[in-house]
């Protein structure tokens, strides 16, 4: 019999036994993996971007913003920082007020988280996947490997859909619903996009840096922001990409999605123009092609040459107005059509989760049922990359231990 149990020892997992067992209640944490935090291992390319200090913070969040403003304020990126760093973890702030551990391992993340839950006397179950729960009688039945187990409280932090290898399979939507809770469609977010015609394979591997790119759908602006992007076999990714990607409105039409780069988000059209026409002065007898490098990279010219529908052998002294004008427009603004994100299992994270307006926002418990609390990804609350999305897992992990004990 124990005072919590936690299913699932990720980021808000942990949190929540540390919380619950350091107010001296026996706590045990199941997971299904045979190591803790095995996708907080993979976070931030193994460096585990863990926080953020900008002052933007929750216009970082997407989903659900207000809802986490409480157990915010009472764990906080600053909390986070110096729990970890009073238990041996030093950590840095790097561009964008992004929090790494000084190492950059994540795995240094991985054993504070363990040290600290150990220090306060959490019992860790691994190689333990659940199967089912009941509640009975004012408790919690857990089906176990070991048989049945028995608390006072629940916490389930299992974590969404995305990555499914890392054992984040999406059991607590399944929970939530036998138990009444209301699950919000379940979407990838910070995904890369697909391309329609597949031209985006001829740029495998380039990446553009200070390119500004705007998402359209339906026509109207979803998302633009200035940054950097990569282009992949199969479409578009890097940092606006997937920031972009967040922003897909699911209950309008995918197939209108539209992927725009500016090339020259430092100039206006004029000023481009201007300087198109005193390099072309200087240039008149050159092949556009044999120009374009001082442009963009070699590997771009295919697309450009294919959405501008100009010919690359076109001498510079031939180029009219007209054709002058859609080079500026093509740097201005490359279109690519997009058909749609890779799955879920392929997403930084999942969007939609448990409807949290059947959830407590101060203590991460069901409206529903008494006593069981949820935490983390699973929870419809989710940010943009930076950091947001585990400071979400640890301040919800907080709240729902605290309150669990
Ligand atoms: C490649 C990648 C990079 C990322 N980088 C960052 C980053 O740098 N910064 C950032 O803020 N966010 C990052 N994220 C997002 C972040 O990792 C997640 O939002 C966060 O891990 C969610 O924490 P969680 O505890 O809710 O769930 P998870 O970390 O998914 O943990 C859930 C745990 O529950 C266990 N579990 C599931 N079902 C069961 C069951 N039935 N029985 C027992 N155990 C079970 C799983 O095995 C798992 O260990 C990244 C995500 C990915 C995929």
């Amino acid at each position: 019999m124990f005072d919590v149990i936690v299913i699932g020892a990720g980021p808000a997992g942990m949190m929540a036994a540390y919380a619950a067992s350091n107010r001296g209640l026996k706590t045990a944490v199941f997971d299904k993996n045979e190591k803790v935090g095995k996708k907080l291992f993979l976070t931030g390319k193994g460096r585990c971007n863990i926080t953020n200090v900008s002052s933007d913070f929750f216009s970082n969040i997407v989903r659900n913003p207000k809802f986490l403003l409480s157990c915010y304020n009472n764990f906080s990126n600053m909390d986070l920082i110096q729990l970890f760093n009073r238990n041996g973890l030093a950590t840095k702030v790097e561009r964008g007020g992004r929090v790494f551990p000084q190492s950059d391992k994540s795995s240094d993340v991985i054993k504070t988280l363990s040290k600290i839950t150990q220090d306060v006397g959490v019992k860790l179950h691994l190689h333990s996947p659940i199967k089912h729960i009941e509640k009975k009688e004012g408790q919690f039945l857990i089906g176990t490997r070991d048989g049945e187990m028995a608390c006072r409280s629940l916490v389930i932090a299992t974590g969404g859909l995305s990555y499914p290898s890392t054992g984040s399979t999406g059991d607590a939507f399944r929970w939530a619903h036998e138990w009444g809770h209301s699950v919000i469609a379940l979407r990838p977010a910070l995904v890369p996009l697909v391309d329609k015609t597949g031209i985006c394979q001829k740029m495998q591997g380039l990446t553009l840096k200070n390119i500004r790119f705007t998402l359209f759908q339906n026509n109207k602006e979803v998302y633009a922001e200035q940054g950097e992007m990569l282009f992949t076999h199969f479409g578009l990714s890097g940092p606006v990409v997937l920031s972009a990607s967040s922003f897909i409105h699911y209950d309008q039409d995918i197939s209108t999605l539209m992927g725009e780069i500016d090339l020259k988000p430092a100039l206006t059209q004029e000023q481009l123009d201007a300087r198109l026409l005193r390099d072309f002065d200087q240039n008149k007898n050159k092949q556009l092609k044999t120009y374009l490098p001082a442009l963009m990279p070699a590997k771009l010219e295919t697309l450009f040459f294919d959405v501008a529908n100009i010919d690359p052998e076109i001498r510079i002294h031939e180029i009219s107005r007209e054709v002058r004008g859609r080079i500026v427009q093509t740097l201005k603004g490359m279109r690519i059509a997009i058909s749609g994100t890779r799955p879920v299992a392929e997403a930084i994270i999942t969007a939609g989760g448990i409807n949290v307006k059947e959830i407590n926002p101060k203590t991460m418990e069901s409206k529903i049922v008494k006593n069981l609390y949820f935490a983390g990804e699973a929870l419809d609350v989710s940010a943009l990359t930076g950091g947001y999305n585990l400071q979400i897992a640890f301040s919800t992990g907080y709240a729902a231990g605290v309150a669990a004990g």
